[in-house]
């Protein structure tokens, strides 16, 4: 699986390695894959995510599902780029809160402190639930102004982990 590229190089085809232009449409997918060097034994260190950027017929071709995927186009205007990958970060946060599994909780956690950061989801209120601190908020969904509510529960992580986790995130969406 080839790595995420949005850069100063601007974004290229995963799979056939076309650079896209201004304007044009590709797929980028975030797929489920195994971790490096993680150990097989403990199942939640197996799974990680991984991006793709790919031609919409090389996308078709790939037969692994994608985790999410969204077709976009490369904006003409190149400072428009980092809202396209916020979009895409809002969108993801919505199908993991969806999924709901524990495993990836901090994960979401994280995730939901950059993109509140970044104005792209609402803190309607902070309150505790079975002992658990959670934190209610509402994101827009898609490409109107459809409101989900979404709620996500407060980690505790070491500075490590929250390290490692905004590095797994700026890979996949370019968010610092
Ligand atoms: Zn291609």
């Amino acid at each position: 699986m080839s790595r995420f590229r949005i850069g100063r190089k601007g974004v290229a085809c995963g799979v056939c390695d076309r650079e896209f232009a201004p304007g044009d449409e590709f797929v980028s997918a975030i797929f489920e894959v195994d971790a490096e060097g993680a150990n097989p034994a403990d199942e939640d260190e197996t799974r990680t995510f991984e991006r793709l950027d790919a031609c919409p017929g090389c996308f078709e071709k790939i037969e692994k599902p994608a985790y999410s995927h969204w077709l976009t186009s490369l904006p003409v205007d190149e400072a428009k780029q980092p809202l396209l990958d916020l979009t895409m970060a809002r969108d993801f946060l919505v199908r993991l809160c969806r999924e709901d599994n524990p495993e990836r909780q901090a994960l979401v956690y994280i995730l939901t402190l950059l993109l509140l950061r970044k104005r792209r989801v609402k803190l309607v209120t902070e309150r505790v639930e079975n002992e658990v601190t959670v934190m209610d908020l509402t994101v827009k969904t898609g490409e109107g102004d459809e409101i989900e509510e979404i709620t996500v529960p407060v980690c505790e992580l070491s500075e490590e982990e929250t390290t490692e986790i905004e590095s797994e995130l700026g890979r996949l969406f370019g968010l610092a």
